[in-house]
């Protein structure tokens, strides 16, 4: 099995790591420009800094970084003179000094860290593929941005690509999994839903592990009781930070219930709640309703998204009416 230090901490990194420092080494560390690009939220930064830790390391051991040398240290301590983080929208005075600066130290590796790049104007494009064309090994220049930033191809050129992608529902599971030692999460299906309602982001999935049981417990409480209760209470209880996530949860129950009736259970959403569709619903004859409440919730959410000072009350006292009228539920 390959070594690797310890903070590469996600399983799904690895091979990245692996396929990189083997390609710097086949290289001989002469790819200076990179850009990762990723998906979903990954915590990239990870796999970064675990590889700037390894190029600048003096006593790397294949995949290993020495943590001992005084560049690991340095590194270490966030004191390494010669590295430059810079997040977000760049500025290009800021980066003009910064490159300056550096320029006076002939001697060590010097890497510039450009994290959630976003192509902001024309100078700035233009002072970096300046430089980027001047670079002759001295610098190591890194980019990661999200997939959906349109960079110019003038820019991608100098740059060596590598898209990082999602992790398979495998791998993330077995992550999860590892990290939950109470028994109600450690319920395989509660962690696969979290998984699939995330749309296989790690990071995301992992914060959903834990408001899952609560936000879908209250939904399904709803559902279920939705004749017994008072529509003002109802209103009041859903009508909240996170309202957007209820109606969301709510679009995926309805959508899963109409893979159970079809019987394609492999892709429901949330496979936590298997028994619910079971026994839910049981009024509805025709299916057809299930499309119509689907439409209603999916239009309330994109009202709500896109429409400023909406009043949310009226619009959900709508939606109540329309699931009790479409669901064939008698108060
Ligand atoms: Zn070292």
């Amino acid at each position: 099995m390959v070594k690797l230090n310890k903070d590469i901490i996600y399983s799904w990194f690895k091979s990245y790591y692996i396929d990189i420092i083997n390609i710097l080494n086949i290289n001989k560390l002469k790819i200076f420009n990179f850009i990762f690009k990723y998906s979903c939220k990954l915590n990239i930064n990870i796999l970064i800094l675990s590889l700037i830790k390894w190029i600048l390391c003096r006593r790397k051991i294949k995949y290993l970084s020495c943590k001992v040398c005084l560049n690991c240290i340095l590194f270490r301590n966030k004191n390494y003179f010669n590295y430059y983080y810079i997040s977000n929208n760049i500025n290009i005075d800021f980066i003009k000094k910064i490159y300056n600066k550096l320029l006076i130290n002939i001697n060590d590796i010097k890497i510039i860290y450009f994290d959630n790049f976003k192509f902001n104007n024309y100078y700035v494009n233009n002072f970096l593929l300046k430089i980027l064309e001047e670079n002759n090994g001295k610098f190591i220049f890194i980019f990661s941005c999200s997939d959906n930033i349109n960079i110019p191809n003038t820019l991608l050129s100098r740059l060596f690509s590598l898209k990082i992608k999602f992790p398979t529902e495998k791998i993330i599971f077995k992550w999860l999994y590892n990290k939950f030692n109470f028994n109600d999460v450690k319920n395989k299906n509660i962690i696969l839903s979290c998984i699939r309602l995330s749309n296989n982001s790690p990071i995301n999935s992992l914060v959903w592990i834990k408001k899952n049981i609560l936000i879908k417990k209250n939904i399904v409480n709803l559902i279920l009781n939705l004749n017994k209760l008072n529509i003002d209470n109802i209103i009041k209880n859903i009508n909240n930070d996170n309202l957007e996530i209820n109606l969301y949860i709510l679009i995926t129950l309805f959508l899963d219930y109409i893979k159970y009736k079809y019987r394609v259970i492999k892709y429901l959403y949330n496979l936590d709640l298997y028994y619910f569709f079971k026994n839910s619903f049981k009024n509805i004859d025709n299916i057809y309703n299930i499309f119509l409440v689907l439409d209603k919730i999916i239009f309330c959410l994109s009202v709500i998204k896109n429409i400023n000072n909406i009043n949310r009350n009226i619009l959900l006292y709508d939606l109540i009416n329309f699931l009790l009228i479409n669901l064939n539920i008698k108060k």
